[in-house]
């Protein structure tokens, strides 16, 4: 089994169900008493937030790369950033390393098309909702992406960072998130990209209009696959 590296604590509330699915699935695939092998490397989140907000993407970049030395240090075969947000650096980050670093966007691109969809809605960051770097992924797989009105995506950005990067769970906040939801299923969507590791916490797929593609589960998942390939 290889040891997967875990870029992680962007926010925490969503590097404890990475720790979780991955063990989860080890056990689920090998039995007994196995369990993952894990190496993680958390950052201090209010030094990538801020600096997210100061548009100083270089400096995030140089944070993550060194994080992923140490984790390849360490003996990290294979690498996840734990956030959507932060693949804007991913360049930067595996050029960092030689082993692989595992897209949050493609591993999500590859089970869209798998399940025959067509066109996305896409809930993230205003970062990752608005700018180019994940939505080209997603449309050079093969995807047309759809996302909220300018209104819709301050409030789900708010929500993001005040409540779900603090561990807060409010119904309004879930009501809110499943009525954008509605309205991005009205503008064509076929299925929905929780595309920020937290979002998973709120919103499930029994109560979303929408087929729910969770990022935080599809790209721990997609970790564990290839843990356990030789
Ligand atoms: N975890 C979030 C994401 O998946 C947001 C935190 C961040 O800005 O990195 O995008």
């Amino acid at each position: 089994m290889k040891t997967i590296g875990l870029i992680g604590g962007m926010s925490y509330e969503s590097t404890i169900p990475y720790y979780k699915i991955i063990n989860d699935e080890v056990n689920k695939a090998l039995g007994g008493l196995h369990s993952a092998k894990v190496v993680l490397y958390s950052v201090d989140f209010d030094e990538i937030e801020s600096r997210q907000r100061s548009n100083d993407w270089d400096e995030c970049g140089q944070i993550l790369k060194n994080a992923a030395i140490s984790l390849e240090k360490a003996g990290a075969d294979i690498i996840l950033i734990c956030t959507n947000t932060m693949h804007k650096v991913f360049q930067d980050v595996q050029a960092g390393v030689k082993v692989p670093v595992l897209h949050i966007a493609k591993a999500t691109a590859s089970k869209l098309i798998e399940s025959n969809v067509k066109k996305v809605a896409l809930l993230g960051t205003i970062y990752t909702m608005t700018q180019d770097f994940y939505k080209s992924v997603l449309i050079e797989s093969g995807l047309e992406v759809v996302i909220p009105d300018d209104i819709q995506m301050q409030e789900i950005n708010r929500i993001i960072f005040e409540e779900l990067c603090k561990g807060k769970i409010v119904e309004s906040s879930r009501e809110y998130f499943l009525k954008v939801i509605d309205s991005l299923k009205a503008k064509g969507a076929q299925a929905v990209i929780l595309g920020c590791t937290e979002i998973g916490l709120l919103v499930t797929d029994d109560k979303s209009a929408l087929k729910v593609f969770d990022t935080t589960v599809i790209h721990a998942k997609a970790a564990v696959e290839a843990a356990l390939k030789d």
